[in-house]
């Protein structure tokens, strides 16, 4: 029976930083510090970057905090890491950023050739210390730590049947649930029947990299929702989110950690081993990985994302490119797209024929220079300066601009405040027509996989036709990617993506939602624990 025993170590008293929001309307105007309309120019937001490392003769620690460095962009709001040298686990977790939340001797105090990592942004439970991760747990037999990256849709009915058998939960987060569901069945069963009976439970989207004891392992959901791979170095191997981290530590990309598969590595750093715990036909990658969430040097599934987002801009100008005068990025997520779209539109007109050799080139220009010294807050008291937010993140040049038809081209529309100001501040500065093109379908629903993306009420395509969206946002014209664009660019068919968000209906099976194939979710509280059939 697993003690419940948190082993987790924030920083008492620190506060947790303001979250950045994820969305582009701004929060009611009753606090002087505030997230900003058009602080974040981005859309939805990615919640976690997990990883893990496994060496043959040097500490973990610090290849462990590049890596977290190289997946900053999947959380910002908590860091950390746990190691084992052998005989103990070792844990720091901290509220901010990678840089803030260890010093030289944190890392030195982190003992160990093996560890995980983990950057947060809260998804399931709470903006607080006790929802930062690596999650750690000691249980009679040994020592658990837990990164993950995702949202289970069943938590609540797992954590509930626990707690009457005991368990003692310290946050309200899922992966706790996780925690606790795996120590008691490490209880009854050997490391992979264990982590089978677990996945035989929970259900939704997870990329885990765990630590028991000084062993590390790498899961990810049989679906494969979140990115997930493993690296070989020099002295060791990794399993990270994304490949930029292997990248990072001068690793060779080994491969995709197979939806369904558990990997385990090697405590001395000499291999890892591989078990495919859960098969199904389909996976339900998430498509806005390749569109937004990751960096664009990271290979997911076996697709380089900047190329993807080339790919994607290609085809937004084949389906709804318009002549304009120039083709602008809104930085830094609409370059790739941006790119491929400017490049598309000199090969062929906007009907799709060849463009004439005599014809001037379609401009490709960087029109909004993006001020990278803007905090994640900034004081703001009044509304109307909150408006106005836009204008310290972004500031036009307006030669590139005044007197020209301009076509914007960015990741997503969330709300569609950003979009508002984007083009209110392109045509104060001289823009005769501002062509809003989108890099991926309309967001109609929200996300139940990890990903902060608004509630249904609060998305503007939710119940609007892009006509109406173009009226609100005050475009000359607006053109969004279809389904089928993004599923043919990644290589997929629509039943291996997930889609939820832009077609409300989900690969997973959530209370109240629509799902797209058939899927169903474990019955829980059946006594199924114990007596899973492995
Ligand atoms: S609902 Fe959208 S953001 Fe969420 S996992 Fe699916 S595709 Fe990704």
């Amino acid at each position: 029976m697993p003690d419940g025993r948190d082993l987790s170590n924030p920083t008492p008293g620190r506060e947790p930083t303001n979250a950045e929001s994820s969305t582009d309307d701004p929060p009611a105007a009753t606090s002087a510090q505030a997230t900003p309309p058009g602080a974040d120019l981005s859309g939805p937001t990615e919640k976690c970057g997990v990883v893990g490392v496994a060496l043959e003769d040097r500490a973990a620690s610090r290849p462990l905090y590049y890596s977290l460095y190289a997946l900053q962009h999947r959380g910002q709001e908590s860091a950390g890491i746990v190691t084992h040298d052998g005989f103990q686990q070792h844990s720091h977790v901290e509220m901010g950023l990678v840089g803030d939340a260890f010093g030289e001797g944190d890392l030195d105090s982190l003992a160990g050739r093996t560890g995980i990592g983990h950057v947060r942004y809260p998804t399931s439970g709470g903006v607080n210390a006790s929802c930062a991760q690596p999650f750690s747990v000691s249980f009679k037999s040994g020592s658990l730590g837990l990164s993950h990256n995702g949202n289970l849709v069943n938590a609540d009915e797992i954590r509930e049947e626990l707690a009457n058998l005991g368990h003692a939960f310290t946050s309200d987060g899922d992966t706790e649930v996780i925690a606790h569901d795996l120590a008691r069945n490490l209880l009854e069963a050997d490391l992979v029947r264990a982590v089978k009976r677990t996945m035989d439970r929970i259900h939704g989207s997870y990329a885990l990299t765990i630590m028991h004891d000084e062993t590390v392992l790498a899961v990810r959901d049989p679906q494969g929702n979140r990115p997930l791979c493993i690296g070989k170095l020099e002295d060791g191997y990794v399993v990270a989110s994304e490949s930029a981290a292997i990248d990072t530590l001068d690793g060779e990309l080994v491969r995709d950690v197979r939806p369904g598969e558990l990997v385990v590595l090697e405590p001395d750093g000499s291999g890892f081993d591989s078990y495919q715990l859960v098969e199904r036909e389909d996976t339900a990658h998430c498509f806005f990985e390749h569109v937004y969430f990751a960096r664009p040097d990271s290979i997911i599934d076996e697709s380089l994302v900047y190329e993807a987002r080339r790919d994607l801009g290609r085809k937004l100008w084949a389906e709804s490119g318009i002549e304009t005068d120039v083709v602008m990025p809104v930085p830094d997520s609409g370059r790739s797209f941006a790119s491929g779209y400017a490049e598309a539109a000199n090969e062929t007109t906007a009907s799709g024929e060849e463009r004439p050799a005599e014809e001037e080139a379609v401009e490709f220009a960087e029109g909004l220079m993006k001020n990278r010294y803007v905090g994640r807050t900034f004081i703001m008291p009044t509304q109307d300066e909150r408006e106005r937010a836009v204008r310290l993140k972004l500031n036009p040049i307006k030669s590139t601009i005044e007197g020209k038809s301009v076509t914007i081209i960015d990741d997503s529309i969330v709300r569609g405040t950003t979009s508002r100001q984007l083009v209110s501040l392109l045509k104060d500065a001289g823009a005769e027509e501002v062509h809003v093109r989108i890099g991926a379908p309309p967001i109609v629903a929200p996300c139940y996989m990890g990903i902060d993306m608004a509630s249904r009420e609060e998305l503007i395509a939710a119940d609007r036709s892009i006509e109406e969206i173009r009226e609100e946002i005050h475009a000359d014209s607006l053109g969004y990617l279809s389904i089928d664009a993004v599923a043919d660019v990644l290589g997929e068919s629509r039943l291996d993506l997930c889609l939820g968000c832009v077609t409300g209906e989900y690969p997973y099976d959530i209370d109240g939602e629509d799902t797209d194939r058939d899927v169903q979710r474990p019955v829980i509280g059946d006594g199924a624990t114990a007596s899973a059939d492995d």
